[in-house]
């Protein structure tokens, strides 16, 4: 087996690992080697329905925000593809999630640092770093970034009963799907929920006879994109929300929810268009909107099909649904990897065994001396809603190399936002090391 020294490894290609791995390209004197389990990259390919649309700017690329200059850049991507005017002219506000994957695909074919099939299967201290064993060999690294994603959460009622009908939505366009005639229970009420239906009712998977639609929220809400909403998404905030203490955090990313994690208007409009046309057009289809609704309780009927109980909260009343087919859209949820178990120990904890993320995005540990382990994508409870989102990847990559490196080699303060969140300047406004 070959042994590799990196001064940064990465576990994981998604696109915030992509990211880092993008702006370490520019810094030639640092070792970077990233691994990824997949054959090839890819952006949540069960989910790439034709024609789904971004919720974030295509300038919240890989590295434009920090390094504008950068050639793993949307732009540079539109360029080299020769379709700048085209793109211009389709006068889009988002561009279709298609395009923004092909970009990260061509990025990362670009990039010698990443290692694909190459699955890391665990990461052990060492006396001055990291050792990582992965499929093709073991590597040595000072530092390393988790960067494995979110998995799918899944209602504990519905756990026992996950299989071929009834799964997680992550993973649907990789399932041979034969919905003609069925009666289908999608179960959440957010971006994924409403593609979903949207697709069901186009008839994607053949025509259902019944779409039933069930959400916890109170209506089927829009994503918050109003401009100051859109300041929530900025390092000062970040920042600002990292230094409040524990339950007032956990309040903000409530009250911040549809900020992050609502529905987008065009998605809105074209279901209402959709279900309104069932109507005039006289199908036989029958769509059942549930909002306010929680799922208590998934039965599996003899039949092969289920029985959902749904808690009305409103009224306050439970209501039974039949369902062939049961898809959650149930979102997704921080968990370390597998592959770090041996390091469990060494971490801190909060009281829901969520690991603490300090504001440079090192996982809290004891320090022996120069190694960093760092996470993405893992700290929303201490960094907010904007940890899971790509708004503020490139910004939160260059707060990663510069502290793996030592000095300020991004410029990561340059910004001064509209809105002031603290009385005192934040340590990012301040111009603080981080
Ligand atoms: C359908 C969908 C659309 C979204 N659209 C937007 C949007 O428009 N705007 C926005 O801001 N956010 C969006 N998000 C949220 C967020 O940007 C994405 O979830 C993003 O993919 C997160 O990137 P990531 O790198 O953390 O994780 P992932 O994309 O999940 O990548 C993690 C990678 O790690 C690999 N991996 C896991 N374990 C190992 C291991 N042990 N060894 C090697 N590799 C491993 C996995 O194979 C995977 O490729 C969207 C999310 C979803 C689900």
């Amino acid at each position: 087996m070959n042994m590799d020294e990196v001064d940064l490894a990465g576990v994981g290609v998604g696109p915030f690992n992509l990211s880092i791995a993008a702006l370490a390209d520019e810094v030639p004197e640092l070792r970077a080697r990233l691994f990824e389990r997949r054959e090839r990259f890819a952006w949540h390919p069960g989910l790439m329905f034709e024609g789904s649309r971004m919720q974030t700017s295509f300038l919240k690329d890989l590295v434009t925000a920090v390094s504008p200059t950068n050639p793993h850049s949307f732009l540079n991507y539109l360029v080299s593809h020769g379709r700048f005017y085209s793109f211009l002219a389709t006068e889009h506000a988002a561009i279709g999630r298609r395009e923004f994957a092909d970009y990260l695909g061509w990025v990362a074919s670009r990039l010698e640092s990443l290692s694909f099939a190459d699955e890391v299967r665990e990461v052990r201290s060492t006396r001055d770093g990291f050792e990582l064993i992965h499929d093709r060999g073991r590597t040595r690294a000072r530092c390393v970034v988790l960067g494995t994603g979110r998995v799918p959460s899944v209602p504990a009622c519905a756990r026992q009963h996950l299989g071929p009908r009834c799964f997680h939505a992550i993973d649907t366009l990789t399932r041979p799907l034969d919905l003609r005639g069925s009666k289908v229970a999608v179960v959440g009420g957010g971006q994924t929920g409403a593609e979903l239906v949207l697709e069901l009712l186009r008839g994607t998977w053949g025509e259902p006879a019944r779409v039933t639609w069930a959400s916890r929220r109170l209506n089927f809400e829009p994503l918050d994109e109003s401009p100051f909403a859109n300041h929530l998404f900025t390092p000062e905030f970040m920042a600002m929300f990292h230094g409040l203490e524990g339950a007032r955090r956990e309040s903000l990313l409530e009250r911040h929810k549809l900020a992050g994690d609502g529905i987008s208007l065009s998605t809105l409009r074209a279901l209402h268009d959709r279900a309104y046309e069932l109507g005039v057009s006289g199908s036989e289809l029958r769509l059942d909107l549930l909002p306010a609704r929680e799922l208590i309780d998934v039965e599996a009927r003899g039949s092969g099909g289920f029985e959902l109980h749904l808690h009305n909260l409103l009224d306050e009343t439970n209501e039974p649904v039949q369902a062939d087919w049961v898809i959650l859209c149930t979102g997704l949820r921080e968990q370390l990897p597998g592959c770090v178990e041996p390091l469990l120990a060494e971490l801190e904890f909060d009281a829901q065994r969520r690991p603490l993320v300090d504001r440079n995005f090192e996982l809290r540990r004891p320090r022996r001396g120069n190694e960093r382990l760092y996470i993405v994508n893992g700290g929303r409870s201490t960094h907010g809603i904007a940890e899971s989102q790509l708004s503020l990847m490139a910004w939160r990559s260059a707060v990663i190399l510069n502290d793996v490196l030592g000095r300020r080699r991004f410029d990561i303060e340059r910004e001064r936002g509209l809105i002031r969140w603290q009385a005192a300047p934040s340590w990012a406004a301040r111009g603080e090391a981080c």
